[in-house]
């Protein structure tokens, strides 16, 4: 007669503990209500891997962005030192560009290129 009555309380047990889970929508893992599963969540590990593959394709967008990509290359010349006294005379110059619009452009583009990193 007990067993019987343990055995019913697992057969309910389980049964509760079946209302109280759900599958993830995305891989099939059942997740228990406690942890914050509901009916068509999405677990944390695949919401992590979904983030991931829109990083990669942003990341894969972005390279053929030539507005970023160019950006990109200003951005570094700037910080290797490039753009000295002498070259921004010499950029001036060639380009028809006073110093202080060529100033102007690098700052554009490292701005740019400073939104681009925020994004990703
Ligand atoms: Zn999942």
């Amino acid at each position: 007669m007990r067993d019987l009555n343990n055995l019913n309380r697992e057969h309910d047990d389980k049964l509760k503990s079946q209302e109280n889970s759900f599958p993830c929508g995305n891989c099939g893992i059942v997740y228990s209500e406690e942890s914050g599963a509901y009916d068509g969540f999405i677990c944390d590990e695949c919401k992590e891997h979904e983030k991931e593959k829109v990083n990669e394709s942003l990341y894969e967008s972005h390279w053929e962005n030539d507005k970023v990509q160019f950006a990109r290359l200003i951005n570094e010349l700037d910080l290797l030192g490039i753009f000295t006294p002498d070259t921004l005379r010499g950029l001036a110059d060639a380009t028809d560009l006073s110093q202080t619009e060529i100033l102007d452009l690098i700052e554009r583009a490292k701005n740019v290129y400073d939104e681009t990193l925020e994004k990703l």
